[in-house]
């Protein structure tokens, strides 16, 4: 999830003609029908929200969606929502939360949108997602919904301290001395997801550390303690998603450390994937910040995995 977004006015919904576009508002950006394609690796966005997130503008309804990836000519989109959903009434209570667990809907909803509209997008191959949260309590690996039938692409995420009190957009203050054994925790529990075997991707591995001051700016230290979850992702084939909210958020100098992390995670092995976390309709499709990261660490289209469904 993107913190901060709440629900725009999100005047339109509909799909429009390109001639239409600069003149109707539809809150997504109007585009060159004209324009070629993104060159890979972003021609593809693997993590794309929609209004069945309770927290996304009211344009990321599937059909447009959908349509908006297609005029982008992205050649790979994964539409996809939290499970359990994040919504504002699970925001302040994460017990609440938790107790949405295996709770399939914001699956099945976006799966009956996305199936019979494929064929309307030849050029875009549009995969069912869920960004599935492990279970905070638990610790093990295990994800907070298990029956994935039908799912494209399962992102794992860990949005919730291990031990399940506080979502990391809410910045909890963990005591100094505390932090050794959560930041210890916590990658044990990254390295008990990698090694799930539904898992196909970790969502913005680390950036939720970061925000609850785990990550020691992703200085050599922290790199070193990261090399075991690496290694799970690679033995597993879990990728490590590149994540432009997420990076987005952190501090310029820690974004650059991010980009350190990346290049040692590719030598352990690892495979990687770009997601936008678009919530509201401009973000889809748009690497600013990831383009840095991937450039700063060297990264190759070859470097990039794509999800195949
Ligand atoms: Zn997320
Ligand atoms: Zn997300």
């Amino acid at each position: 999830m993107s913190g901060g977004e709440t629900p725009g006015p999100g005047p339109g919904v509909g799909p429009q003609s390109p001639e239409a576009a600069p003149r109707i508002q539809t809150g997504f950006p109007p585009i060159d029908p004209g324009a070629s394609p993104p060159e890979p690796p972003f021609d593809c966005d693997c993590h794309i929200h929609t209004i069945y997130s309770g927290h996304s503008g009211a344009e990321m309804f599937v059909p447009a969606v959908m349509h908006h990836a297609a005029a982008m000519k992205l050649r790979l989109a994964v539409i996809l929502e939290h499970t359990p959903i994040i919504d504002s009434e699970a925001y302040l209570k994460p017990g609440r939360w938790l107790a949405g667990r295996g709770d399939r809907s914001a699956v099945e909803a976006i799966a009956a949108e996305l199936g019979p509209r494929r064929t309307i997008f030849p050029e875009t191959r549009f995969l069912l997602g869920a960004e599935v949260d492990a279970d905070p309590v638990a610790l093990d690996g295990s994800l907070t919904l298990e029956d994935l039938s039908g799912v494209d692409y399962v992102l794992a995420a860990t949005h919730v301290l291990p031990g399940g009190g506080e979502f990391w957009f809410d910045r909890p203050t963990i005591p100094e001395e505390e932090l050794p054994a959560a930041q210890a925790r916590w990658l044990d529990w990254l390295g008990r997801v990698a090694r799930h075997p539904a898992v196909d991707a970790l969502a913005h591995p680390a950036c939720e550390m970061a925000a609850c001051r785990l990550a020691e700016g992703f200085g050599p230290g922290f790199r070193r303690k990261f090399a075991p979850v690496a290694e799970a992702m690679a033995e597993n084939s879990v990728a490590f998603e590149l994540n432009e909210a997420a990076i987005g958020r952190l501090p310029p100098k820690e974004a650059m450390g991010y980009a350190e992390l990346v290049r040692t995670v590719r030598e352990c092995g690892v495979r990687f994937t770009p997601g936008s976390d678009a919530h509201r309709g401009p973000q889809l499709g748009r690497f600013r910040v990831v383009r840095a990261v991937v450039d700063a660490a060297g990264l190759e289209p070859e470097d990039f995995w794509r999800p195949t469904g």
